[in-house]
């Protein structure tokens, strides 16, 4: 059933994206079910259940977190995680930055930014980002790397809407990318969900983050 789905949607995604599957509030022998239909990519949004789940599961797999991340949570996720999806501060990549130094890693990370129409969303605005892009302080930053952004569209069936908010990201990421800097090397672009990953494709995503179509809904 969740192998089945899994391979339609990489099917349709046909090279394009990478899938990462979000598995949040999800127990861990549905991961291990997607594990074993070939997914290697798993998104968490809370920094303590991905922590929990993470020792569970075979080390190969990529961690990916994608929720809101407090400053003083990074420490746990620290050790492991592949990509952080949600950097929305300049003093959020500086503990990313430090707690990476501690494990002599590199830690990638996305931008976030807010593309919705909707006040409950997190993110940076444009300009903010470009900000952030050209702090002094990335200079010293050598254990982190800004390789792109993540946004999440409205909550509408307004296709047209969804489309456009997609394709605004899109750009500001051609925009963005021009930047020569060590620590920014734009290659991803984390936008579509279950219900919107189709356009986000077309709108020129690199990776789409879906949880309810693989694993059912979230109660
Ligand atoms: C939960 C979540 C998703 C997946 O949502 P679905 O609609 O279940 O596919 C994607 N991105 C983020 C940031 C999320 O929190």
């Amino acid at each position: 059933m969740i192998a089945e789905t899994i391979r339609q949607i990489e099917r349709s995604l046909n090279g394009k994206a990478k899938l990462i599957a979000v598995t949040k509030t999800k127990p861990v022998e549905l991961l291990r079910e997607a594990y074993n239909a070939g997914c290697r990519r798993f998104g968490e949004n809370k920094v303590q259940e991905m922590a929990d789940k993470q020792p569970q599961l075979p080390d190969d797999v990529q961690w990916h977190l994608i929720g809101h991340l407090q400053s003083n949570k990074v420490k746990y996720i620290a050790p492991f995680v592949a990509l952080i999806h949600s950097v929305d501060s300049l003093k959020l990549l500086q503990e990313i930055n430090k707690q990476a130094a501690k494990h002599n890693r590199v830690i990638d990370c996305l931008l976030q930014i807010y593309i919705a129409d909707e006040e409950t969303k997190f993110g940076l605005s444009p300009t903010e980002a470009e900000l952030l892009l050209n702090a002094p302080e990335l200079n010293d930053m050598h254990n982190i790397r800004l390789i792109g952004l993540m946004g999440l569209a409205t909550n509408t069936d307004d296709e047209a809407q969804v489309r456009q908010e997609f394709r605004g990201l899109k750009q500001l990421f051609d925009k963005l990318a021009q930047l020569r800097h060590p620590q920014i090397q734009f290659q991803e672009l984390s936008m579509g969900m279950s219900g919107d990953y189709h356009i986000a494709l077309e709108e020129g995503s690199t990776m789409v983050r879906v949880g309810s179509a693989i694993f059912g809904s979230r109660s």
